[in-house]
């Protein structure tokens, strides 16, 4: 849990890692589905959302002023979340993303179930 990946903060420009300070913020923006400030200013879009192998999500925003992209690491599902959504499931209840303000369905790929907004992986069938 209190493993750290995202720690390296090679310069905004261009590199697209977010201040790994900012990273904390405008993760609790966007499960709250607000807009995300950008560091250039204005705002960032979502441009595209992916599941890594150990099932952490990653989020790709792109600048709307600068036409940047960055990489926003988003943690694997814990115990705790994976419970929840098993529990859902076992309940005959859709699987939703526990993370999102609101719920959000989570899709199924293949064997897994992965939420569409953060990527994360919660559930194998
Ligand atoms: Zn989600």
């Amino acid at each position: 849990m209190a493993k750290r990946s995202d720690k390296h903060t090679s310069g905004p420009l261009g590199s697209g890692a977010l201040p790994a300070k900012e990273q904390e913020r405008l993760r609790q923006l966007y499960y709250a589905g607000a807009q995300l400030p950008s560091p250039m200013g204005g705002f960032l879009e979502v441009l595209h959302v992916q599941t890594e192998e150990d099932g952490s999500g990653v989020v790709i925003f792109e600048c709307l002023s600068s036409s940047l992209r960055f990489r926003l690491p988003l943690k694997a599902a814990t115990r705790t979340e994976r419970k929840a959504v098993r529990e859902r499931m076992d309940a005959g209840m859709d699987p939703e993303c526990p993370r999102h303000e609101g719920g959000r369905r989570l899709q199924r790929v293949g064997r897994n179930f992965i939420c569409s907004a953060c990527g994360v992986r919660y559930a194998r069938a």
